[in-house]
C-alpha cells in the first residue's frame, strides 16, 4: 500500500475520467474511479479516499443524493467533496452545497488550474453557502429527492410486475412443454410394456427382450425427469392442483414399501415398514403425498450403499402426524441440511455419481427435494431432515421427517366454506 494522497473521482463521461486521471495522477494522486452513484458510494466507503470528485449527473444517484449520502454515512462524514457540474443551471454552486459539498469546481475543467484547486481543497479550504440560501435550496433538494423516489419505487414496481409475469410465462411454457414431451413417451412406456408381457415375449428372442426392458427402464426414467420437472414449475406458479380426500398415510407408505422392494432388493438393502397402521386419516391430496414419500424413500435407496437398513414409520404428535423415513446412509452435513430441499441443490459432485462399485448416490437433477417441500407444504405441513453429518465411511444416515396435519383445510377450501 502506498502512501499517496488517494482521490475518488465519480464520472460517468470516460473521456473526462481519463483527462481528470491523467491531470492528477501525473501530480503523484492516486486515482479512485467510479462511474455512477452508487458505485461511487461503494468506493467511498471502501477505500476511504482523502478527497471526492463528483460529478453531479451521473446515473442512478446523482451528485447532490451521493453527497448527502456521503455527510451523513460516519465513515465518510470527514471526507471532503468537491461537485462538479456544467454551469448550466442558476444556483447549481449553492444547490451542491447545500446538500453537502464541500466545495464547487465548474465544468469544464480546466486542466492548468485543477491541481491547485485540488491542492486547497486537500489543505482545508471549505466554501459556505448563505444561510438562506441554503435553505430555499435544501427545500429544493428534499423535493428532488421525494420526487426521484416517487419514481424509482414506480420503475421498480414495474420492473416487478414485468418479472412476475415472466416468470408465469415462464412456468407455463414449462408445463406446456413438459405436457408435449409426457405425451409421446407414455406412449413409449406403455408399448414396450405391452411387448414385455409373458405372451408377447414368448414369441421374441430373449435379445429383443432385454432391449425392450432397456427401453422400458429410460422412458420410465425419462417420465419421472419430466414430472419433477412439472411438477416444481407447478409448485412455483402455486399451481398445485391438490384434490383433498381423507388419506390413509400408512396404506400410502406400505403400498410405497411394495412399490421399492424391488429397487432395495437389488442393493441387498432391507426396506422396513414399521408402525404404520392404526392412525387416523389425514386430509390430502393421495397422488401428491405418493409421490413426496416416492422420492424421500427412492433417495433414502439411492444414498444408502448396498447391504443398509430403510424403515419407515409414523408418529402421532398432537393434531400432525409424523411420517419419518430413515436411512442407513451417507448422511447431510449439517449447514447442508435446509438447503437440499432448495431447487437444483445437489450436494454431491456430479462427476462423483455412479462411480462406486456399489453403483449408490445416481446423479439427480435436485428437484425431489424441492417437490417434496412444495408437496408437504401444500397441505399445511413442514418437511425437515435429521442427520449428524456426511460421512461415506461411517455412514451417520438421515432421518426424514414430513409431519402433515390431520386436518388442514387449504385457503381456497376455506374461503369456499364461510
Ligand atoms: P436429487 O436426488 O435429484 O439429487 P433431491 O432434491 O432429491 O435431488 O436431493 C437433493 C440432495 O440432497 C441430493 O443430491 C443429496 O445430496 C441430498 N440427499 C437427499 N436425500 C438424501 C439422503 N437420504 N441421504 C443423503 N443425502 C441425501
Amino acid at each position: 500500500m502506498s502512501n499517496k494522497t488517494t482521490i475518488l473521482y465519480v464520472e460517468d463521461d470516460p473521456v473526462n475520467r481519463l483527462l481528470v486521471q491523467r491531470v492528477l495522477a501525473s501530480e503523484g494522486y492516486q486515482m479512485l474511479e467510479a462511474e455512477d452513484g452508487l458505485s461511487g458510494l461503494e468506493v467511498a466507503r471502501q477505500n476511504h479516499p482523502d478527497l471526492i470528485l463528483l460529478d453531479v449527473n451521473i446515473p442512478n444517484m446523482n451528485g447532490y443524493a451521493v453527497s448527502t449520502r456521503l455527510k451523513s454515512l460516519p465513515e465518510t462524514r470527514d471526507i471532503p467533496v468537491i461537485a462538479l457540474t456544467a454551469n448550466v443551471m442558476e444556483g447549481d454552486r449553492s444547490r451542491a452545497l447545500a446538500a453537502g459539498c464541500d466545495g464547487y469546481i465548474p465544468k469544464p475543467i480546466d486542466v492548468d488550474s485543477l491541481p491547485q484547486q485540488v491542492a486547497a481543497f486537500l489543505k482545508g479550504k471549505r466554501e459556505s453557502v448563505e444561510a438562506v440560501t441554503k435553505v430555499q435550496m435544501l427545500e429544493e433538494h428534499t423535493r428532488r429527492l421525494v420526487d426521484s423516489l416517487e419514481q424509482t419505487i414506480t420503475e421498480l414496481r414495474d420492473a416487478n410486475d414485468k418479472l412476475r409475469r415472466m416468470e408465469k410465462a415462464k412456468a407455463d411454457f414449462i408445463i406446456l412443454a413438459s405436457h408435449e414431451l409426457r405425451t409421446p413417451l407414455t406412449v413409449v412406456y406403455g408399448y414396450s410394456r405391452l411387448l414385455l408381457s409373458p405372451t408377447m415375449q414368448e414369441r421374441m428372442p430373449p435379445e429383443v427382450g432385454m432391449m425392450l426392458t432397456k427401453i422400458t427402464e429410460a422412458s420410465d426414467k425419462l417420465s419421472n425427469v419430466v414430472d419433477a420437472i412439472v411438477n416444481v414449475a407447478v409448485i412455483d406458479a402455486k399451481q398445485l392442483d391438490l384434490v383433498f380426500e381423507q388419506v390413509d398415510l400408512g396404506e400410502l407408505a406400505l403400498s410405497i414399501v411394495e412399490q421399492f422392494r424391488p429397487a432395495s432388493q437389488e442393493r441387498g438393502q432391507q426396506l422396513q415398514a414399521l408402525n404404520l397402521s392404526g392412525f387416523p386419516t389425514i386430509h390430502g391430496d393421495r397422488n401428491y403425498l405418493r409421490r413426496a414419500l416416492s422420492n424421500v424413500v427412492s433417495n433414502a435407496i439411492k444414498f444408502t450403499p448396498d447391504g443398509g437398513l430403510i424403515e419407515l414409520w409414523i408418529e402421532h404428535t398432537g393434531d400432525a402426524l409424523d411420517l419419518v423415513v430413515r436411512d442407513t446412509g451417507i448422511g447431510i452435513d449439517r449447514d447442508q441440511q435446509d438447503h437440499i430441499f432448495d431447487k437444483f441443490y445437489v450436494l454431491e459432485n456430479t462427476a462423483l455419481h455412479s462411480t462406486s462399485d456399489t453403483g449408490f448416490k445416481g446423479g439427480g437433477l435436485g428437484l425431489g427435494l424441492s417437490v417434496v417441500r412444495g408437496i408437504v407444504e401444500a397441505h399445511g405441513g413442514k418437511v425437515f431432515v435429521e442427520s449428524k453429518g456426511h460421512d461415506e465411511a461411517n455412514l451417520p444416515g438421515s432421518k426424514f421427517h414430513l409431519i402433515l396435519p390431520i386436518h388442514y383445510v387449504p385457503p381456497d377450501l376455506r374461503e369456499k366454506k364461510k
